[in-house]
């Protein structure tokens, strides 16, 4: 399982697949599945690369979901903390997909080990999210009704930003004045950081008492 893991690491950073773009780590991960007799549909809710692998019948449903697609301008030698990009400019996959998805697949196998081994009925779904850098194809997984009937939905995310990303903001922020810190490094640190404190703060609200 050890070494399983580590090639599915590998081989989905070796695609990098933009949003959208992600066919052969579709095909990759789909084909690990269906060996492991999972039921695969392809292009749900109405996108080429996503799909949706079953196994199993009845309650509960048990959701697996990890993005799948890379980020540009984010190439990067893999094992290697500093910024050192394998093409420069090249999409890669910086905030670590490729691990979330071989964590995903490896979680779902050992549930289903268990509840083979066990006698556990029960069904597990697996999702990938596509095109998550883009515009996060969840969303349409749900408006189309692939979610109605998970009890649980359980997601793998392993990085908020790229390595290189963080490197150079860190670096940009100890030895630049603050004039030459280059702003486009920083601007969406800055944008993310703001968005999701209005997310929390929104959500922390409490309910207005209803007048009657
Ligand atoms: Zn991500």
């Amino acid at each position: 399982m050890q070494t399983m893991t580590q090639q599915m690491v590998d081989q989905i950073f070796s695609f990098s697949e933009l949003g959208f773009q992600e066919f052969e780590t579709s095909r990759y991960v789909t084909g690990i599945l269906e060996k492991q007799n999972f039921q695969i549909e392809r292009s749900v809710a109405g996108i080429p690369t996503a799909w949706l692998a079953t196994y199993g019948s009845g309650k509960p449903v048990i959701a697996f979901i990890t993005d799948s697609d890379c980020i540009p301008r984010s190439s990067q030698k893999p094992g290697v903390a500093d910024h050192a990009p394998l093409v420069e400019g090249a999409p890669g996959l910086g905030e670590g997909h490729n691990s979330g998805m071989a964590v995903n697949v490896v979680a779902a196998l050992t549930l289903q080990k268990l509840m083979t081994e066990h006698h556990i009925s029960g069904t597990i779904k697996i999702f990938p999210g596509i095109a998550e850098e883009l515009l996060g194809t969840k969303a349409h997984y749900i408006r189309a009704g692939l979610f109605i009937d998970v009890d649980l939905a359980l997601g793998a995310h392993d990085g908020r930003y790229s390595g290189s990303d963080m490197k150079s903001a860190f670096e940009a922020g100890r030895t630049l004045k603050p004039e030459e810190v280059p702003t486009e490094i920083l601007e969406d640190l800055i944008e993310d950081i703001k968005r999701e404190q209005a997310f929390r703060k929104a959500k922390r609200k409490p309910a207005k008492a209803k007048t009657l």
